[in-house]
């Protein structure tokens, strides 16, 4: 395993990989603070390309002014450890510099779908996600690139990024991973105090309750989202910042769901921890529950 820092270098690597010796290449972006999430990822990665670059990088523009960017969890050393074990074949970890070199000007805005749920809380975080998804494409020009459900509007921004400009990456979405408790592996759970960790149990709680009522045959976006919303305001502890009922593809807001593939996605304050998650209720499938679906 190499641990690449420069762009040129990570360049000419993967193009020599793919000209001279016809192998296909996997990409796993990451910000790093790797957990069972990311791992599943690049497990899959492993499992269907001859090469699989993880890229650790955490993205300033995505972040708010007010966000954590400063305090994100970094610890390239004990990452490099663990995807050794994953027979990573290269770690792309660029200083920020070598992605926005001076004098850095352009952006990419895919619209509409950026603008709701996570990109009306969080101004500019999908143009910071597009953009370096957009270079690190770019970059490394890998056949796959892996992306976890777990950030569901994300994967829909990069699916249609990826569509509308033709790049030449196959995208591919895996589950979301959860601690036996039902919470979903984040980086971002270390910041969470142990009362907050049992508190944030909640959201897949919730997330469950709504699939058992979709199951039983509840079809109105609305009575869904009430079933979200008064479980989690079971817990004091948390505070839900928006849960929305939308199409799964397009984020169309939905209230009558009939035939539709939904997303139920939710966002929750735990103190100063900021948590998503979702589910996706799809009407082929007579059992859902997050732990497997979403
Ligand atoms: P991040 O480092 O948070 O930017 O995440 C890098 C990638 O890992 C993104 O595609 C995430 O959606 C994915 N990911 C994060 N958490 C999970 C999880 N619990 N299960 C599956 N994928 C995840």
């Amino acid at each position: 395993m190499e641990i690449i820092n420069r762009r040129q270098r990570m360049t000419s690597v993967a193009r020599k990989l793919k000209r001279e010796q016809d192998q296909t290449i996997g990409l796993v972006p990451t910000m790093g603070a790797l957990h069972d999430g990311h791992l599943s990822l690049v497990r899959e990665a492993r499992r269907m390309c001859d090469i699989v670059v993880v890229s650790i990088f955490v993205n300033p523009t995505q972040f708010g002014p007010t966000e954590d960017f400063q305090n994100y969890p970094r610890d390239l050393t004990k990452d490099a450890a663990r995807l050794t074990d994953y027979n990573v074949d290269y770690i792309f970890a660029p200083p920020p510099e070598e992605i926005y070199a001076k004098h850095f000007s352009t952006y990419v805005n895919v619209e509409g779908i950026s603008d709701q749920l996570e990109g009306a809380a969080r101004p500019g975080h999908f143009r910071g996600v597009a953009t370096v998804v957009t270079i690190l494409l770019n970059i490394i020009r890998p056949d796959f690139a892996f992306f976890g459900q777990k950030d569901a509007q994300q994967t829909l921004v990069i699916k249609r990024l990826v569509r509308d400009m033709a790049l030449d990456t196959e995208v591919v979405v895996l589950p979301t991973v959860r601690e036996k408790s039902g919470l979903a592996l984040s980086s971002r759970n270390v910041y969470l105090n142990e009362d907050e960790r049992d508190a944030a149990t909640i959201l897949h709680r919730a997330l469950a309750r709504a699939g058992t009522a979709y199951e039983n045959g509840e079809r109105t976006g609305q009575r869904l989202a009430e079933i979200v919303r008064s479980v989690i305001d079971e817990e004091s502890l948390a505070r839900l910042e928006y849960v929305s009922i939308a199409d799964a593809d397009t984020l169309e807001k939905l209230d009558k769901l009939d035939n539709r593939t939904v997303l139920v996605s939710l966002a929750a304050r735990f103190g100063k921890t900021r948590l998503i998650d979702n589910i996706v209720l799809n009407p082929a499938r007579q059992k859902t529950h997050p732990a497997i679906d979403s």
